[in-house]
């Protein structure tokens, strides 16, 4: 399929790059294209961006019909750009549309699209220390009808972001609520996609944290509240004695990039690694007796971020002092070493944008 590709007559202001802050900014194109039942993907073009015209009954509106991705490109020393296993979140993304009955994407295809997309706009990708361009493409039901039927019609799009470090000064601990009575996702939901239902879910229980002065909750299982799940929307581990535990991949987990990444650094270093439950009770006992080293939360947003305060049940446990731990720490410079081209990729997940 080729791509249209209409430009913008004249080229926004670029924002400042000491003040992006997060998805705040847009670059001056997106790339679109349409689905129906009986032409399947078409009309696949870069356009200038702009607000969307859709029918007040379209799917996603009422049925919650959408799903989602998050990756970045980053902006080399060489002045080069460069995605990070891209091709990750396309697999992710049709495992997620699999799972809504949204039409599957031809994953190749989209990752081209993504490339001559970040090409146009490849002004926009900043240069400042800590910076990138936030990538989300997002896919929903676009059908003009009220019914509840199969979705016949849909759209895919993919916007870019141009994003500030998520870490203003060096990462910082984060502080932890331990969420007792709501469950962002159960098995046999849709907990392993990355759909914006979840996220609707999971609104009450960060809102109440929020006001708590916590920044993120700590998810347990849906059926027992008993297994640890993720911590808001990131992956969570956690380093017991010399053990480094992460749930394992039950269904109601998000089977998040920067979670594999990691675990496959960890296992290449000979580090012990394990995917397995882990009960709060486990969790709360390592913390008692002191075994509980470092826990850290893990995404494409904030790659790795430390726990410092976690709050269960009225009571308040702190990590390695509020410290960053040194695997934490270890974690952080490689992976954002990799992506930003400081250090060697031997592993192939680096992606050129040539
Ligand atoms: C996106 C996301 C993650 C992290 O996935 P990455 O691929 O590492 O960015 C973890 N949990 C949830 C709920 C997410 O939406």
């Amino acid at each position: 399929m080729d791509i249209r590709i209409e430009k913008i007559a004249t080229p926004k202001q670029k924002p400042d790059e000491s003040a992006l802050g997060f998805g705040q900014y847009f670059t001056d194109h997106m790339f679109i294209m349409d689905y129906t039942r009986a032409k399947g993907w078409h009309d696949a073009r870069i356009v200038p961006f702009g607000n969307l015209s859709l029918h007040p009954a379209c799917t996603v509106f009422h049925y919650g019909a959408e799903i989602f991705e998050g990756m970045k490109a980053y902006r080399t020393a060489d002045g080069s750009i460069q995605l990070f296993r891209p091709e990750q979140n396309f697999a992710r993304l049709n495992s997620s549309a699999e799972r809504m009955r949204l039409p599957l994407v031809d994953e190749e295809f989209a990752l081209k699209a993504l490339t001559e997309l970040i090409k146009l706009d490849a002004d926009w990708v900043p240069h400042a220390p800590g910076t990138s361009l936030y990538i989300r493409p997002f896919l929903f039901g676009a059908d003009p009808k009220l019914g509840v039927h199969s979705i016949d019609r849909s759209v895919f799009i993919i916007i870019l972001s141009p994003v500030g470090s998520y870490y203003k000064e060096g990462i910082n601990p984060v502080k932890i609520m331990i969420e007792t009575e709501d469950v962002r996702a159960v098995r046999g939901g849709t907990g392993y996609t990355k759909c914006g239902g979840n996220y609707g879910a999971s609104n009450r229980a960060g809102e109440k944290a929020e006001q708590a002065g916590y920044s993120q909750v700590l998810w347990l299982d849906g059926v027992e509240r008993k297994y640890i799940e993720e911590v808001g929307a990131m992956n969570v581990m956690f380093k017991i004695g010399d053990e480094i535990v992460t749930p394992a991949l039950t269904g109601s987990i998000l089977p998040g990039i920067t979670r594999n990444s990691i675990l496959q650094i960890l296992r290449d270093e000979g580090a012990k690694v394990s995917e397995r439950l882990l009960s709060i009770d486990e969790l709360i006992e390592a913390l008692e007796n002191g075994k509980l080293k470092e826990g850290w939360g893990c995404g494409t947003a904030a790659v790795v971020s430390p726990i410092g305060q976690l709050y269960y049940n009225g009571k308040t446990y702190t990590i390695n002092n509020g410290n960053i731990g040194e695997t934490t720490q270890k974690l952080y410079d490689t992976l954002t070493g990799i992506q930003w081209g400081r250090i060697a990729d031997t592993r192939g997940w680096v992606y050129p944008i040539k």
